[in-house]
């Protein structure tokens, strides 16, 4: 484990900015149908490390599959900065997508594989 720290983020045009407090030493890159093709790169902390603070208004819900991910994605410029979810002991989970994070240094972060598209 590395250390936790406060991050701000958001998407492209700005409308969805986010905070979170977080541990950036790893995070997961997924091979499932939706992280294969956005690129997403999730770090997954509990609801309550995880703000939204601006552009609730301007998100878009997508689901898809057995519809236990909720993929929110800016509807303007289409970036998705998180997705919100259930651990499966019941935890409320947000995936931050560790590109939308500012000023991330991705170089810094190992990538662990996570076999999605088999569950
Ligand atoms: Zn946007």
């Amino acid at each position: 484990m590395g250390e936790l720290r406060n991050v701000t983020g958001g998407c492209h045009c700005g409308l969805v900015r986010f905070e979170a407090t977080l541990d950036l030493g790893s995070a997961i890159a997924c091979n499932c149908s939706i992280c294969l093709k956005k690129g997403l790169l999730f770090v997954f902390v509990p609801e309550e490390r995880f703000a939204l603070r601006a552009g609730q208004e301007d998100l878009t819900d997508y689901q898809f599959g057995r519809k236990t991910i909720h993929h929110a994605f800016c509807s303007t410029c289409g970036v998705e900065t998180f997705a919100a979810g259930t651990a499966p002991d019941g935890t409320a989970m947000v995936g931050i997508n560790v590109r939308c994070i500012d000023d991330v240094d991705l170089a810094a972060i190992e990538f662990k594989p996570f076999d999605g598209r088999s569950l």
